[in-house]
């Protein structure tokens, strides 16, 4: 029979009950049923040298640990120090992961006071290198990986997942980043967002669950790469992927009711295909799409503070006719409308350039995702050509193409308009449109811009620009905690619409005046929580949510949030 964890945990304590009624557990108590090395090895109650005397008596450590009892901030002191003084960041990434494999407290409270400097290690750019690298520096395993193998039994190898998950991140390992077929090293993306909603939005570590779906690989180099951890043989593809993944949710449903599932890093032909398969029957989301999507929506608005024009007179043209490019050119579209313009009007005024030009009407072989943006037009075969042709107010770089924001694509974005909107979206930086320095440089000093990757402030004609990256970091950290708060049967487009607003409203003027479209990333504790309310509050107005809306809802989610404290 499965012990089930149940626990209440105030910052590295936790009550284990075994739940045979399915109920709450009992309310906090200030014990564990872990002692000695065992509580040492546990990296959710392990506090190292933190532990206090008392603990170090009650919990059996006498002479396991170093006499002297460090603080918290002591012993995060000590890890930046060590960070700091590491060549590179991939070896910062495995220290850090070697953090989080043994003192979760420890970890997430040094992610937490030092996001701006970690993020970029823990999640991308750094993770892109480190999913590339996996199997060389693999050390400890972390979440689950759910293998063709495993077919069958997929209810039975969930069972084995120690702790009562309310949130997934699954990803298949197809189309990691920009970075293609990774198979199961593709596990860094699910362990990097799952930190990241720990740390931004306070979603409780023992809650979140990493899976990798290993269907195999078409990647010769993984395939032929001695320290390949995942299974050598071609990916699954037709019927058997589809039943594959198909067992997978109904028995992650079964195993963990109510469970929030966010698919990441599908290739297009999954992608969008899942997303509709599951949205209307259960609580799931695709970052890729619709995170993305919410994060560039409220870039847009706020550009558009700074540019004084309506979403709905805007034009926007794509690098990129993909997940993000479509995602984000959908939510545009009910923007527009939700400012009065019809559907056919709004779809009008946004237009996709992909690895063959112009997406336009009658293009052969288009894919499914792209025909609500085939308009009636002339073939343009290049991204340059069709700014000329198209005039657009807004271009954004979703499309992975290092580079492809020449000069002269931003000098034409800068003829065209007074305020250009610019947004580089691709990560890694490898593979970012163009750099803030250009950016600003061939605009001289007007676009409006965004990254996808993290630049460093640029100075122009006397004036410091500080760009900000339109990281999706910003959104589905906000939209899992507010989805698993009010306990939403499903996740809404309206939730990502609320999502997108309220991240907009947090950018105060100060961030405008120096250029950047979202806020500081050290508030992102504070905007998740107003994120989480917004999407909480769209699953209680219509009837999604389990139960009746709390009274004070904002402090209702903000109470849910965990927080690792000195
Ligand atoms: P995707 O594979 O779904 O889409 C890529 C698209 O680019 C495809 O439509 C492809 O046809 C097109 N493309 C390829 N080469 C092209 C070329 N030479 N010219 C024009 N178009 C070309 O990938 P995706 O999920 O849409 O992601 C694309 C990029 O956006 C990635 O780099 C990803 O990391 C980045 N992204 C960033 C964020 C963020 O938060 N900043 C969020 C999501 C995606």
């Amino acid at each position: 029979m499965r012990l089930s964890l149940q626990t209440n945990i105030v910052w590295g304590k936790r009550v284990h009950q075994t739940d045979k009624t399915g109920k709450d557990p009992a309310p906090f108590q200030d014990v564990t049923l872990l002692h000695g090395m065992s509580l040492l090895r546990d990296p959710l109650l392990n506090r190292g040298t933190g532990f206090t005397e008392a603990e170090r008596e009650r919990f059996g450590l006498r002479g396991l640990l170093p006499p002297c009892v460090l603080t918290m901030r002591e012993q995060a002191e000590r890890v930046l120090i060590n960070l700091r003084n590491l060549p590179g960041d991939l070896e910062k990434y495995v220290a850090l992961n070697a953090l989080h494999d043994r003192n979760e407290a420890l970890f997430f409270r040094v992610v937490c006071d030092n996001i701006d400097e970690i993020q970029p290690i823990i999640y991308t750019p750094t993770v892109g290198l480190a999913c590339q690298k996996y199997g060389l520096i693999f050390q400890r395993p972390r979440g689950m990986f759910i293998s063709a193998n495993e077919r069958g039994r997929i209810a039975e190898v969930l069972r084995n997942w120690p702790y009562q998950a309310k949130l997934i991140v699954v990803t298949d390992g197809e189309r990691i980043l920009g970075l293609g077929d990774l198979g199961a090293n593709g596990m860094g993306i699910p362990v990097g967002k799952l930190s990241l909603y720990s740390a931004c939005a306070g979603v409780h570590p023992e809650q979140c669950l990493p899976i990798v779906l290993d269907v195999g690989t078409n990647n010769e180099e993984l395939l032929g790469d001695p320290f390949y951890l995942g299974l050598r043989q071609k990916r699954l593809t037709g019927a058997a992927y589809d039943e594959f993944v198909d067992e997978f949710m109904t028995a992650a449903r079964a195993t963990f009711p109510g469970v929030l599932i966010q698919f990441e890093d599908f290739a297009n032909h999954s992608a969008f295909r899942l997303l509709h398969k599951y949205r209307d029957e259960a609580p799931v989301f695709n970052d890729d799409i619709q995170g993305t999507a919410a994060v560039a929506l409220a870039g847009l608005f706020s550009a558009l503070r700074v540019s004084g024009g309506k979403l709905r007179d805007q034009r926007l043209l794509f690098l990129g006719a993909g997940e993000a490019a479509t995602g984000i050119a959908d939510l545009v579209v009910s923007a527009m409308m939700a400012e009065g313009v019809s559907e056919q009007e709004a779809l009008q005024r946004n237009w996709l350039v992909d690895s063959r030009g112009l997406v336009v009407r009658g293009r052969e072989g288009l894919s499914g995702h792209k025909l609500r943006y085939a308009h009636d037009h002339a073939a343009i075969s290049d991204f340059a050509t069709a700014i000329r042709t198209l005039k657009p107010t807004a271009i954004i770089g979703v499309a992975a193409v290092g580079g492809a924001f020449t000069p002269e694509v931003l000098r034409t974005m800068a003829e065209l308009n007074k305020r250009p909107i610019v947004f580089a979206l691709s990560n890694p930086t490898s593979k970012s449109e163009c750099s803030a320095e250009d950016a600003y440089r061939y605009t001289e000093g007007r676009a409006l811009f965004a990254c996808g990757s993290p630049y460093d402030p640029v100075k122009l004609n006397g004036k410091t620009f500080v760009p900000r990256q339109g990281n999706n970091s910003y959104i589905f950290p906000g939209v899992g905690l507010g989805a698993i708060a009010s306990k939403s049967r499903l996740v809404t487009d309206e939730m990502f619409m609320s999502a997108a607003h309220a991240l907009a409203d947090c950018v105060n003027p100060d961030d405008l005046d120096q250029g950047s479209l979202y806020p500081a990333l050290p508030r992102i504790r504070e905007v998740s929580a107003k994120i989480a309310t917004a999407v909480a509050n769209v699953a209680y107005q219509n009837d999604l949510a389990a139960g009746p809306p709390p009274n004070d809802l904002s402090g209702f989610v903000e109470a849910q949030m965990y927080n690792p404290h000195y």
